[in-house]
């Protein structure tokens, strides 16, 4: 008998609280968590290697071909990156690499390059997947979509906490200010932009703490899916 896989798509801007609130309902759900940014990231860490322009569309389709990209997961349950087998996972997290990733997210060639690979994974394993278009593209017909959001004030104050306990020394109003670009390359690019589905639920982080908001997403998934695991 086929067991049935459950798909949770979770969409939204950056600093909503996205891969961590997946990740928490994941384990309790028993799913995988695939964070797509991470993926996209790995493209854009390729480009700046590479010394390809992230906005040159060409230039980078040109260097798809020779990427190797996967993804696995560590004894915690995190993602781990590799790029041509190099584990890449902490490099793809710096602010430099989060606005390449941005830019090189926006060809279609490279949205086109990454989409089996993201939907392979919830062919095999019931999945939380979070990204920018997993409930309008990769996954339409995930069982549950929901649209995470927040002010760019919160957005930016935990993206601000996040780097500063790794040593960055990013100030707020740095936060705020690659945060406003990014989420204006992300909403207004012709391929795949940031939106919610029409049948997304929307969830707004603001005024919620960190088990608050993976209590709503929990209590959504099961509203959806039931108590049991898959
Ligand atoms: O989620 P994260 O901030 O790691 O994503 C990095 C960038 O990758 C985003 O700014 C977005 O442009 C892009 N992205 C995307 N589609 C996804 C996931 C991420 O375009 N599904």
């Amino acid at each position: 008998m086929t067991e049935k896989r459950c798909a949770i798509a979770i969409d939204g801007p950056s600093g909503a609280g996205k891969s961590t609130i997946a990740k928490a309902v994941a384990a309790r759900r028993g799913y995988i968590y695939v964070d797509t940014g991470a993926i996209y990231r790995t493209v854009g860490l390729a480009a700046r290697r590479g010394s390809v322009d992230p906005h040159d569309a060409a230039g980078v389709a040109a260097l798809l071909p020779g990427l190797d990209i996967r993804f696995d997961y560590g004894p915690d349950g995190s993602q781990r990156m590799y790029l041509n087998g190099e584990d890449v996972s902490a490099a793809i997290r710096t602010p430099e690499a989060s606005m390449y990733a941005s830019a090189v997210s926006a060809i279609p060639a490279v949205r086109a390059f990454l989409l089996d690979m993201q939907r392979d994974a919830a062919k095999t394993h019931s999945v939380v997947m979070d990204g920018r278009d997993i409930g309008t593209v990769v996954l339409p017909q995930a069982g549950l979509k929901i649209f995470l959001t927040a002010s760019l004030e919160a957005r930016a104050k935990r993206r601000l906490a996040e780097l500063t306990a790794k040593g960055d020394p990013s100030t707020l109003a740095d936060v705020i200010t690659d945060m406003t670009r990014r989420d204006e390359q992300d909403t207004s690019r012709a391929a795949a932009p940031l939106k919610a589905a029409a049948d997304a639920v929307v969830v707004d982080t603001s005024d919620m703490t960190l088990p608050q908001s993976i209590q709503a997403v929990c209590d959504l998934a099961e509203e959806r899916f039931g108590r049991t695991e898959p």
